[in-house]
């Protein structure tokens, strides 16, 4: 065979293998671990867990047949849960929400570093409940074509409420004249509608207009009938029970203002609006004022930039200690917590996790906060994941670790059903059947001392 010929038929040969190696799903085994599969059941000792492409393929004893190629994970000695979803987000560092102008190359890298702190947390999927639209569309764009390496990202871009009211850009007074604002919204591709709705009046806060309860329900119908879900921020019982008989899908935040009553526990027993527990943004002042050295546990440390701890614990620590509302939430946060527990307790599938923060740490404080309220570690756990996929609809396909849903997924090497700690002792963090590499990611973890 000519020299020049043999050359060419390797190449053709050698990419032909190339493609199929491309083609063929990548299958990873984790074998012989501890089962806590999301649904609330019991941990099940010894499973298999069959991953083929993005995807999980099936999960079973020691008898399950190995994928040929697969690369098997030692799992004995650990605990796979599914990866953990963060209900509400703002993702920090892109700048004003009326910023039209164009990303920046620096707020893009500190939108990515916010993603890290949460896949390195073991957060595998947010949802960015109001942010600057070119911003999180933008990572939301690249994570979804796999051009960075971030959790899933869900976002509503900008946030719809009344003229005067809680939240903006898109401001609605009257229907149908203000129907081309949220066409303007629809336009940007929000995974979800969110609207403020609050009359503020409470804290230090003046009072604010509310939409009118015909218009909410106008607005909310308007995105259903393009296939667009929706939540909203309500504090009080009252604009709940306004807001969910308007139709609207889910809440943002739990009722903080007064214990809930016992008919609305009756009402929410039937309806099952997922509710977003939202515990640690009220809790964040005072736990800086009077535990400053929270941040010097690991997982900060790992994530959270030096000068930043630097900062939080002086400059905005003082800034807590004389602000009014910190005593004002550290009075609430027991009542938002109890009201939680007896919400859990009128339906398991009701809580979420959702922070109102804006990196991983936050998650697994949201977590400790719904225990320590008295809610148990094996629902906490509930809470973060199977619960989150049912507030975005998408629990046919993550949110549990069962055959066919996607492959996110955490490796912790202690039992988080006895201590809800344990949550945080990572042994990896598989998002979409990928292993991600932890010591990649752009956190001071992985920075050497300057
Ligand atoms: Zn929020």
């Amino acid at each position: 065979m000519p020299t020049a010929f043999r050359f060419v038929l390797t190449i053709i040969l050698g990419a032909a293998l190339a493609a199929t190696a491309a083609a063929q799903p990548s299958a990873l085994l984790v074998r012989g671990v501890t089962l806590i599969d999301g649904n609330g059941g019991v941990p099940v000792d010894d499973t298999t867990v069959v991953i083929e492409g993005d995807r999980i393929a099936a999960v079973g004893g020691a008898d399950l047949p190995i994928p040929d190629g697969a690369e098997v994970i030692d799992g004995r000695r650990r605990y796979l849960v599914p990866g953990l979803m963060d209900m509400h987000v703002h993702l920090r560092g892109g700048g004003s929400r009326r910023d039209g102008g164009a990303v920046t190359v620096e707020q893009e890298r500190a939108g990515l570093r916010g993603l890290h702190s949460y896949l390195y947390a073991g957060v595998t999927t947010i949802y960015d409940a109001g942010n600057r639209s070119a911003f999180i569309f933008q990572l939301r764009r690249k994570e979804r074509a796999d051009e960075i390496v971030a959790p899933r990202i869900f976002a509503t871009g900008g946030t719809v409420a009344s003229p005067n009211g809680h939240g903006g850009p898109y401001l609605v007074e009257a229907w149908p004249e203000d129907r081309a604002v949220l066409d303007e919204h629809i336009a940007t591709g929000p995974d979800i509608l969110k609207i403020g709705q609050d009359e503020h009046g409470w804290m230090m806060r003046p009072l604010i207009n509310q939409l009118p309860v015909d218009l909410l329900e106008r607005i909310i119908r308007h995105y259903h009938e393009q296939g667009i879900r929706s939540t909203i921020h309500v504090s009080t019982e009252r604009t709940a029970w306004e807001a969910i008989y308007a139709g609207v899908d889910t809440l943002a935040h739990p009722i903080i203002q007064a214990p809930v009553s016992d008919a609305y526990l009756e009402m929410m027993a039937v309806r099952r609006v997922p509710t977003v527990s939202t515990l640690t943004i009220g809790e964040a002042a005072s736990r800086l004022v009077e535990h400053p050295e929270h941040l010097d546990e690991t997982l900060y440390r790992d994530t959270v930039e030096s000068e930043e701890i630097a900062r939080l614990k002086t400059e905005q620590r003082a800034r807590e200690q004389e602000n009014g509302r910190t005593g004002w939430l550290r009075t609430m946060t027991p009542i938002a917590q109890e009201n939680l527990r007896r919400l859990h307790a009128a339906g398991k599938d009701i809580v979420v996790c959702g922070t109102d923060q804006f990196s991983g740490p936050a998650v697994h404080r949201e977590l400790e906060l719904l225990v320590e309220g008295g809610i148990p570690p094996a629902d906490a756990i509930v809470i973060a994941t199977r619960n989150a996929a049912r507030f975005l609809g998408r629990l046919d396909e993550m949110g549990t670790v069962e055959s066919g849903k996607l492959a996110d997924l955490v490796i912790l090497d202690a039992d988080p059903t006895v201590d809800i700690d344990n949550l945080k002792r990572i042994v990896s963090v598989i998002k979409g059947g990928q292993i991600v590499d932890r010591s990649a990611l752009d956190l001071p973890v992985n920075r050497g001392p300057l």
